[in-house]
């Protein structure tokens, strides 16, 4: 275990890096919003994520020593905030899993925004464990989670999990997580047609009235392993029809600067739905996330098909400052935009860019 001292030293939070001003790429978008891999690995295998059939028994995850270390992580966080990043979001494969999780949300809570500021710290999570960990999470300085939750039907939510794993679990863990403070929680349900789609307004309906906010997203083309076609996308506008027709809803304004969900809320006052379109409305224009993968390299886009190397920057000794100067280099030198040129690529040239996998950067 790491003392506070230690964490201090090696990578903590409590020392601060001078601000480096309005850090923008070049299409003027500042960085904002770090979304941290800390495990390739996942108790589930989603069909449209890690399909068993090539995440199996002989699939070579990463080993621990690839992993970055929760010191690695700090020191990646702490100078992107520097650069102005004010939300971290926890993932992977399933961040629940990297044991110790707890001690690292502890020392990402030490940082601050250069005008003193705590970061605002997020988990996506499947919910599996939350029902024991919620309460740690939440004392470890946790501030918010997001749930998957793709079906309420058990057996229908076991197959597209393909571990078998109940949904009365994974509800038990939102309110537990509820009870603990983690909130608001917003549940993703990723819908793709044919598969789940038949739940959309029996999700909607339950969620209605509750604290909690559902969110719709498009099933993207993210990785090469589960041969996404655009024939399985249900575009957020049929699925505003399919729940207006019975619930109606109006539209609500952009929550933040960079949020990527429209919002929606049921007329009745029943509370509000979140759209993701990344297929059919993307949303590039003001995009500021960057992502860091668990072995360590930063990507500026969901959908890029190479990553810069921090850790071995960080392995080769780099000061913070040389470390500032690598992540401000590679923000500034940014114009990734795919959701905005998906519709103008072949199939083909779809198929041939070689993505990286969803699990293995997070979503
Ligand atoms: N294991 C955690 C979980 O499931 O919440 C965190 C990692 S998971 C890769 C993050 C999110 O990506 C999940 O909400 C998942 O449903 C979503 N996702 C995975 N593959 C997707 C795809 N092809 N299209 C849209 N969302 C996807
Ligand atoms: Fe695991 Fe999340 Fe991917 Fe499902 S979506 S296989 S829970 S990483
Ligand atoms: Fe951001 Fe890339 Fe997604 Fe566009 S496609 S919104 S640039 S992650």
């Amino acid at each position: 275990m790491t003392t506070t001292e230690e964490r201090r030293g090696a990578g903590g939070g409590a020392r601060r890096l001078p601000a480096t001003g309005a850090l923008a790429d070049r299409l003027g978008r500042p960085m904002r919003d770090l979304r941290i891999s800390i495990t390739d690995r996942c108790n589930f295998r989603c069909v449209y994520c890690m399909p068993k059939a090539v995440f199996g028994r002989d699939y070579a995850f990463l080993d621990r020593d690839e992993l970055l270390s929760f010191e690695e992580i700090t020191r990646i966080a702490r100078v992107a905030a520097a650069h102005g990043v004010e939300k971290l979001r926890l993932t992977g494969g399933e961040p629940l899993l990297r044991r110790g999780v707890e001690e690292l949300i502890a020392m990402l809570a030490e940082l601050r925004t250069p005008d003193g500021r705590p970061l605002e710290i997020a988990l996506t999570t499947n919910g599996a464990a939350l029902a024991v960990k919620a309460a740690s999470l939440a004392q470890a300085g946790l501030t918010r989670v997001t749930v998957s939750l793709d079906s309420l039907d058990d057996e229908r939510f076991q197959a597209m999990n393909d571990v078998r794993f109940p949904v009365e679990r994974v509800l038990a863990g939102i309110d537990a997580a509820h009870e603990a403070r983690l909130g608001p929680i917003k549940l993703n349900m990723v819908v793709k047609r044919g598969l789940n789609d038949d739940e959309i307004v029996p999700m909607a309906r339950h969620f209605k009235g509750t604290p909690y906010t559902l969110r719709f997203i498009e099933y993207m083309d993210v990785g090469t392993s589960n041969g996404w076609s655009l024939d399985e996308v249900v575009p957020s506008a049929e699925i505003v029809e399919r729940i207006g027709a019975e619930m109606p809803l109006e539209p609500l304004g952009e929550a933040a600067p960079g949020e990527t969900a429209s919002r929606w809320r049921y007329v009745d006052g029943g509370g509000e739905i979140g759209l993701i379109s990344s297929v059919t409305n993307a949303f590039c224009g003001t995009c500021n996330r960057a992502r860091v993968s668990t072995e360590g390299k930063l990507f500026t886009c969901l959908f890029a098909t190479e990553g810069h190397d921090l850790r071995a920057l960080l392995r080769d000794g780099a000061s913070d400052d040389e470390l500032a100067v690598a992540m401000g280099g590679i923000w500034g030198a940014r114009a990734d935009r795919y959701s905005e040129v998906r519709a103008t690529l072949t199939p083909e040239l779809r198929a041939a860019r070689q993505k990286i996998e969803m699990s293995y950067i997070g979503g």
